[in-house]
């Protein structure tokens, strides 16, 4: 299984870590109640609003991350900080937007790697507290042209998912 798998390679780096491998499909995301942090790296909207409810709830830091054919998205939405926005405020539930999933689309291999290490990265940060996270701020990369674009992301007052619960 995946998470096998994944238990593998992580304690073959980091043998002294205790990895809680989880063999199940998370129907309601309640484990996200003991996280510390969580990372997305999911490929379709109704996970990802899944994920991000289920932070909102708990007020717990998430850690976003996607990649399609040359283009990927990061960005963390801190739900612990009371200004936050939370993924829906970024892309709300209602939108009509086209599912597409690099499993039927392909992906620019390099490009999950790259995305992959800076979520990594931005979750150590805020597990440790060092410097400043990508809370609020989106980055795009277009990887064909090697550009990178960091665009402000408010929380929306009227966000269905984190606007009456705050
Ligand atoms: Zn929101």
């Amino acid at each position: 299984m995946k998470v096998d798998a994944a238990r593998s390679a992580l304690n073959a780096v980091n043998p002294d870590v205790a990895i809680v491998a989880v063999h199940k499909r998370l129907e309601d995301f309640s484990a996200v109640a003991s996280a510390d942090v969580v990372l997305d790296c999911t490929d379709n909207f109704a996970t990802r609003h899944a994920i991000n409810r289920a932070c909102v709830k708990h007020g717990k830091p998430l850690v976003s991350g996607a990649a399609i054919r040359f283009d990927a998205q990061l960005m963390v939405f801190d739900l612990r900080k009371k200004d936050a926005a939370c993924y829906a405020c970024l892309f709300p539930e209602d939108a009509q937007v086209e599912e597409v999933q690099c499993s039927t689309m392909g992906v620019f291999a390099p490009l999950t790697g790259v995305i992959g290490a800076m979520q990594a990265m931005e979750a150590i940060k805020l597990l440790a507290g060092i410097g400043e996270s990508l809370n609020g701020k989106l980055q795009v990369f277009d990887a064909k042209n090697a550009e990178w674009r960091s665009v402000r992301v408010k929380r929306d007052p009227a966000c269905s998912v984190c606007g009456a619960s705050r």
